[in-house]
Formats: C-alpha cells, sequence, structure tokens
C-alpha cells in the first residue's frame, strides 16, 4: 500500500520525556531528573525566556522568512556570508534538506558503524542504502575504501559523534573529504561542536566553505540550550545553500523560535559558562567509572558512554533507573550495552551515581 521502503522503516526512538515518567510511576515531575537527550542542565540563556515571555503576544505573526537578523549573528559569529547560511527546524530539518536534494531508490549513504540515527532514517525514507564502516570511530582507511568502493552520493560524518561521544581529529576529517568526489556530498555534523576545546579536533564552518560539496551542521539545541525551540543551521559554499533553499517550506521556524535563537547568539557567556560545567561534571563522571569498573569512552560532548561489559544489561540498568525518576539513554537499540548519559548539573550527578551504584 505505502512504499515498501516506508513501511519497513523504524522510526527514531527519542529520549523518554519527563512526562512519561510522572505517568507511569507517579514521581513528581519535580523529582525526575532527564539525562537522556543531552539537554543543557543550565536550561536556557535568562535573554532568551525573558525575550520569549515579552514577546508571547506575536504567537500571530508569521516570522521573518528571510530570517535576516539570525542569519547576521551566525555570519559574525563564524566569519561566513549570510548567504551561505540556511536555518532549519533542528539541524534534523537541514538534514531532510540535504537527503531531499540527493537521494532517491537506489542512492548510497556512507556512515560510521554507530552514529546518529537520523542519517539512516532519513536515507531509507527516500529508498536510498545504508553503508557503514566497520568501526563506531570514524576510521580514515575504512571510509576512503568505502568511499572508492561504494561510491555514495552522501558521507556523513558526525564529530563529535552521537551516541558514541567521540571526536574525528581535523586533519581526519579533510582526508576522508579529499577522497570523496566532487559529486558527493560531505556532511560533517557538529551539534556538539561548542565542547571541543582542542585545536587537533576542532573544526568551523568556514574551513569547509572552499569546497562545493561540504555542509557544516550545527545547532542551537545543545550548548545554547534551546532543544525545546528547534533551531539548527546548515552551512556551506552559496551554491549548494540556494539548492538546498529550494526544499525549504516557507516560514520553516516559529516567530518565537527565530527570537529565541537571536537572543541566546547574544549571550555566549551562558554558552561559556554551559560548557565549564559541563567539563568540571564531565571529569566527576570518568571518576565514578574508573571508581566503578565501568568502561566508558572518553567524550567530547555534553554526556558520556557508559560501556557495561558482559555482565550487566543495559535496558534492564536504564528501566531501574527510571523507575526511580532518573531517565538515562539505553543504548540497546544501537547494537550497544552500553547507556548514554547527558552531563546534568552537580546535585543531578550525584543522585545519578548514587542510584546506578546500586543497580552495577
Ligand atoms: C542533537 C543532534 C542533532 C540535531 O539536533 P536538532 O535539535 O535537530 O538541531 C544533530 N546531530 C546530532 C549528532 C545530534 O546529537
Amino acid at each position: 500500500m505505502y512504499k515498501k521502503y516506508i513501511e519497513n522503516l523504524k522510526s527514531y526512538e527519542a529520549g523518554k520525556p519527563i512526562e512519561l515518567i510522572v505517568r507511569e510511576y507517579g514521581i513528581e515531575p519535580k523529582d525526575v531528573i532527564k539525562l537522556a537527550s543531552n539537554e543543557n542542565p543550565l536550561g536556557c540563556s535568562k535573554r532568551v525566556s525573558e525575550a520569549i515571555a515579552k514577546s508571547a503576544d506575536r504567537a500571530y505573526l508569521y516570522p521573518d522568512d528571510s530570517m535576516f537578523e539570525l542569519k547576521e549573528a551566525l555570519s559574525n559569529r563564524f566569519g561566513v556570508d549570510s548567504k551561505e547560511i540556511i536555518i532549519g527546524a533542528g539541524s534534523d530539518q537541514i538534514l531532510e534538506f540535504i537527503s531531499h536534494i540527493k537521494l532517491d531508490e537506489g542512492s548510497k549513504i556512507l556512515t560510521s558503524n554507530i552514529t546518529f540515527a537520523m542519517y539512516e532514517i532519513y536515507a531509507k525514507g527516500f529508498g536510498a542504502e545504508v553503508i557503514k564502516t566497520d568501526s563506531y570511530r570514524h576510521i580514515v582507511d575504512e571510509f576512503i575504501e568505502k568511499i572508492d568502493s561504494e561510491n555514495p552520493d552522501i558521507v556523513y560524518i558526525c564529530t563529535p559523534n552521537n551516541p558514541t561521544g567521540d571526536a574525528t581529529r581535523r586533519d581526519d576529517i579533510f582526508k576522508i573529504i579529499d577522497a570523496t568526489p566532487k559529486e558527493s556530498l560531505v556532511v560533517v555534523d557538529c551539534a556538539y561542536m561548542e565542547y571541543v576545546d582542542s585545536r587537533d579536533y576542532f573544526v568551523e564552518p568556514k574551513d569547509f566553505i572552499k569546497y562545493s560539496n561540504v555542509v557544516y551542521l550545527g545547532t542551537f539545541s545543545k550548548a545554547y540550550g534551546l532543544g525545546g525551540m528547534r533551531v539548527g543551521y546548515g552551512i556551506a559554499n552559496r551554491e549548494l545553500i540556494d539548492i538546498l533553499y529550494k526544499v525549504r517550506p516557507p516560514f520553516n521556524i516559529t516567530t518565537l523560535s527565530l527570537l529565541a535563537a537571536i537572543e541566546a547568539s547574544k549571550d555566549s557567556d551562558f554558552v561559556v559558562r554551559s560548557v565549564e560545567l559541563n567539563s568540571k561534571e564531565m571529569s566527576r563522571y570518568e571518576e565514578f567509572a574508573k571508581e566503578n569498573g565501568i568502561e566508558y569512552i572518553p567524550s567530547w560532548t555534553n554526556f558520556i558512554t557508559y560501556l557495561l561489559g558482559e555482565n550487566r544489561d543495559s535496558t534492564k540498568i536504564a528501566n531501574n533507573l527510571m523507575k526511580k525518576g532518573i531517565i538515562v539513554r539505553d543504548l540497546a537499540s544501537y547494537g550497544l550495552n552500553a547507556i548514554r548519559v547527558t552531563i546534568g548539573k552537580e546535585e543531578q550527578n550525584s543522585r545519578l551515581f548514587k542510584e546506578l551504584k546500586e543497580e552495577i
């Protein structure tokens, strides 16, 4: 009845919402700790919440469809031209645009073995085939081998990678780009780049503008604390942005989302504080793992992936934590016996440590 590849598609499994825990376990909302979707534990900048409150009566207006002010802000932040930017309802929507302009039945995408699930979901939704390298890490030789043998239409580099937290070296990213034919796109998804503090791993949009076939993706959902507003961006050379614009629906983010992202852009202190808290608390997560014999993947992000080994069961542990009001992400669906925990505030993390200790 429907396209076979749509019927067979498994939809994205989102982190469990607080509302579900409240309903199912009768826990008070204030006692639920959500460490499952890599949201910013500091919330968002006060500038943002105040601006939204003050502008609530603008809800009846369509947003400025040129998104002039937000593009100006991004243009200044990244040193690129406004015409090299496209805004999406989350960078997820830009992923959809990219899939839309490039993929058909018979197309192929290439990703690392364990990475952001939406690449695959969009690809399959357009009837494309998904090729994966063997490693969850982005290993240059594995990528080049598959690029040569499979000739994928899109190559995805997720750095830092979700849900594993590792990052790809800057020079390795360029090696993968250089090995990709100009007819194929390379998407460099940098949803967590604000947390990367090493020159060897840090990249920014202007590194890629000179390529005709590379898109940099960023988002306001993580370090900027605007997950609920759904604002992301793609940055690429102008010709490629013009093509992406062809499939963009009008008014694709809301009036208040646009305003929120503009205000968030003015508060870089908030991002600095968020990154500082994250790095301080991340050390506690590493320490906890070492003290309790848990293996982990060193992380460049605002989450950490605990590999649970043979004698523990990630699904059971995630479910038990949930009954105690703590939501973490079970990675069983990614084929990993692991949990992914978003780094929270100090007291939230302490409670996670206490409860997790009882489960392992
Ligand atoms: C969170 C995330 C995104 C997109 O988030 P949006 O909220 O849609 O902007 C994209 N890629 C990765 C790897 C992510 O973790």
